[in-house]
């Protein structure tokens, strides 16, 4: 099931996936809301292909 967008917390800056049948969700790392219009990506991904798009898109803007 294709049902995840990529969005980007505005607050902190982390990338986090969100489902597309629900408007908001908080963001895990710093309580922010996150809406819709915070998808940076609007295309739909499988839970497993989108937990890997986000790992690495955080990784790359939060080096170690
Ligand atoms: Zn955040």
């Amino acid at each position: 099931m294709s049902r995840y967008r990529i969005a980007r917390c505005p607050r902190c800056g982390r990338f986090l996936s969100i489902d597309y049948r629900y408007r908001t969700r908080r963001c895990p790392y710093c309580g922010r809301r996150i809406t819709t219009e915070d998808v940076v990506d609007g295309n739909l991904y499988s839970a497993e292909v989108v937990s890997l798009k986000v790992r690495r898109l955080n990784e790359r803007v939060f080096k170690k």
